[in-house]
């Protein structure tokens, strides 16, 4: 059973690079470089644990393209964390930085451990030893790793302490998502929620020019799953800068739903009471909310689904049950194909994930001009910048999809593989 349920990420995400490049007819020969990972770095590293026993850790960093520019991308902490995984999601960070137009190639890392088992001290021992394993192929200009699924401002700053430690002055450039005190960008914690935010509403409006959607703001009802960094931000700034009704968030413990919908100052409440890797709902039990599943949030009956969790929520199982017209993807590859497959044949509109979660990457690009030239921007030139980028990308892709006549992932694909195929082209083959 469980044998026959393990399928590879990686294969899965080349499935869909494969149905772009078929379509815009790409040359078989750049097919293969573009497909492979550049390098694939794999350590064993120990880690001194507080009742004095040592552990040993895996770890991972890939860098998939470096065409572009430097690699990019976040590191994860997770029990599931895998070889496999970490390069599908590297795959995915070379499209992604291509898609928003920023001069990255594509990275990520991860360690497979339970973070919630560690002590704070074993956390950042465990932080500083793997970063200074994977340090041999990283660097200000050539791989920068940021935050990801259960790493955050206080691993970066450890990240950046141990890198600028060796290499005996302080280095801003090696990763970003580092705390504004310490040469982080304003603007750059909320990236991810609100550029998932710029998308949701212009997928909307879009919806709305074609016929497809006939409802104003205020009817118009919104379920988001995950309620870390990306989901909590997400439905922060969509309750505080549309009308819309967000009427279900959840996070692993469950889920809350309020019929009339959350306020923005309901949502920072429960962003404050969740800090520090707290649970929804074992730290809310009020009146006013009724406790709903994870598995019920994602049938229930709402315009848009906002899944922000972890990948592969939805899968064939639940998908036929799924009532949104409109799912925005927060997290990295929350639908299966199968389930990407089923939703498009019932006509739901689809903004994928590289595309509607490019705004982390999008500001950890500022965070890293503004770092490299110690010169530091105001939150309204962030969010501003964020914007431009954001909405040109979206209406890029929309007009692929059009010429097209595709889904909006493969336009993705399209977009974003003609530009470093383009790039692979122009500088040719060395030697
Ligand atoms: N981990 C984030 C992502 O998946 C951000 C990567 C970055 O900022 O480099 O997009």
């Amino acid at each position: 059973m469980q044998e026959e349920k393990r399928v590879s990420m990686f294969d899965n995400a080349v499935k869909q690079f494969d149905r772009a490049a078929s379509i815009m007819g790409l040359d078989p020969n750049l097919r293969e470089v573009l497909v492979k990972p550049k390098r694939e770095l794999i350590v064993n590293f120990p880690v001194r644990m507080d009742d004095g026993t040592t552990k040993v850790f895996t770890g991972y960093r890939v860098q998939h393209n470096m065409t572009l520019g430097p690699a990019k991308g976040g590191i994860r902490y997770h029990q599931n964390v895998t070889l496999d995984e970490v390069k599908a999601l590297a795959f995915w960070m070379t499209w992604k930085s291509a898609v928003v137009n920023i001069p990255y190639g594509g990275a990520k890392g991860g360690v497979t451990v339970e973070p919630s088992q560690l002590s704070f001290s074993e956390l950042e021992r465990l932080s500083r030893r793997f970063f200074y394993e994977i340090q041999v192929i990283l660097g200000e200009e050539i791989d920068i790793p940021a935050p990801d699924v259960n790493t955050d401002g206080q691993v970066m700053s450890w990240y950046m302490d141990t890198y600028s430690m060796s290499k005996g002055h302080t280095s801003l450039g090696i990763v970003t998502g580092k705390p504004v005190e310490i040469g982080g960008s304003v603007g750059r914690t909320e990236a991810t929620g609100r550029g998932i935010n710029i998308c949701l509403q212009e997928a909307v409006n879009y919806l709305r020019d074609k016929g497809k959607l006939n409802k104003k703001d205020e009817e118009i009802t919104v379920a988001i799953q995950g309620f870390g960094n990306v989901g909590s931000n997400l439905a922060l700034t969509l309750t505080e800068e549309s009308k819309m009704r967000l009427i279900a968030i959840s996070d692993v413990s469950g889920g809350l739903y309020k019929e009339h919908g959350f306020t923005a100052a309901e949502i920072r409440a429960l962003m404050e009471r969740t800090k520090n890797r707290k649970k929804l709902l074992l730290e809310v039990n009020e009146e006013g909310y009724k406790e709903i599943s994870n598995e019920e949030l994602l049938m229930l009956n709402v315009d848009i689904l906002s899944p922000c969790a972890m990948e592969n929520a939805i899968t064939i199982d639940n998908s036929k049950d799924i009532q949104a017209k409109l799912i925005v993807e927060g997290a990295n590859g929350p639908l299966t194909p199968e389930a990407d497959e089923i939703l498009l044949s019932k006509n739901v509109f689809i903004v994928p994930d590289f595309l509607a979660n490019s705004g982390g990457v999008t500001v950890s690009y500022f965070e890293w001009l503004q770092g490299m030239q110690w010169d530091f921007w105001e939150l309204e030139d962030v969010r501003k910048a964020l914007h431009k980028k954001m909405t040109s990308a979206f209406y890029d892709v929309i007009k692929t999809m059009e010429k097209y006549e595709i889904d909006m992932r493969t336009a993705a694909y399209i977009k974003a593989i003609d530009r470093v195929a383009t790039a692979t082209k122009l500088r040719g083959i060395y030697p």
